[in-house]
């Protein structure tokens, strides 16, 4: 049975790929070559299922007791789930056994942890390290001249793909601002390609910014407020 909450979220999943789709016509990159990860931490599970019903196959959550009780009440619909948290010690087998994608990477330690942790059964995890290019203002990533020690540890490891490079700036509404670290990010992910081969994935935009990450060559936006409205609290 359909709702009204239903039919509001597939509205907002439209507006968001008009969004990407102007965007990638407005800065001249590949129609479609942008992937949509829907931000589903801290929303109800009919929330989920109405995106689904909207054609959403990719979900973000960030706390992993929440994504796997997701994931198992969800099992049935077959999604892809991307871990977008911060990654801790204690929790690295519950990422490896249920996640498909983990954004964050930022230590070797973990990184051994998942690979380590990952089950024969299933796939190599795909990953990303997390760089931090707003310095002060943002806590989150490794520092950019740590990226190719980074990356050539999780090269070697064959459970683990890695994808390319994630980032996750401090919020501001000024454009120009917007656009510095994204770029910043990409020509970081160009240097390591020369060196390491491909990195194709570069994992950064959100609600509020997307416009400006698609404008430096994002081919995954992480979108939650715009898809799903106001998160509930922790
Ligand atoms: C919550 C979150 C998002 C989504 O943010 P919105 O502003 O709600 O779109 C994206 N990326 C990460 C890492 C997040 O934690």
């Amino acid at each position: 049975m359909s709702t009204d909450q239903d039919s509001h979220i597939a509205i907002c999943f439209q507006q968001v790929r008009a969004r990407i789709q102007a965007a990638e016509q407005r800065f001249g990159r590949e129609p479609g070559s942008v992937c949509l990860l829907a931000v589903s931490k801290r929303q109800p599970l009919t929330k989920l299922l109405a995106a689904h019903a909207a054609g959403q196959c990719a979900f973000g959550e960030s706390y992993v007791q929440e994504g796997v009780e997701k994931q198992q009440a969800l099992a049935k619909q077959n999604l892809q789930w991307h871990f977008i948290g911060r990654v801790q010690s204690n929790k690295t087998r519950l990422i490896a056994e249920h996640f498909d994608w983990v954004h964050g990477l930022t230590s070797a330690d973990h990184a051994r942890r998942l690979a380590d942790q990952r089950p024969p059964g299933r796939g190599p995890l795909h990953v990303c390290v997390q760089v931090n290019l707003s310095g002060e203002a943002s806590k989150a990533g490794i520092e950019p001249a740590a990226a190719a020690d980074l990356v050539a540890e999780i090269q070697g490891m064959e459970r683990l793909r890695l994808e390319g490079l994630m980032t996750l700036p401090a919020p501001t509404d000024d454009v120009a601002a917007q656009r510095r670290p994204f770029a910043a990010l990409r020509a970081l992910r160009d240097q390591l390609a020369t060196r390491f081969g491909a990195l194709p994935t570069l994992s950064m935009g959100m609600s509020g910014d997307l416009e400006a990450a698609i404008a430096e060559g994002a081919t995954m936006v992480r979108v939650g407020t715009a898809l799903f409205g106001e998160r509930a609290p922790v």
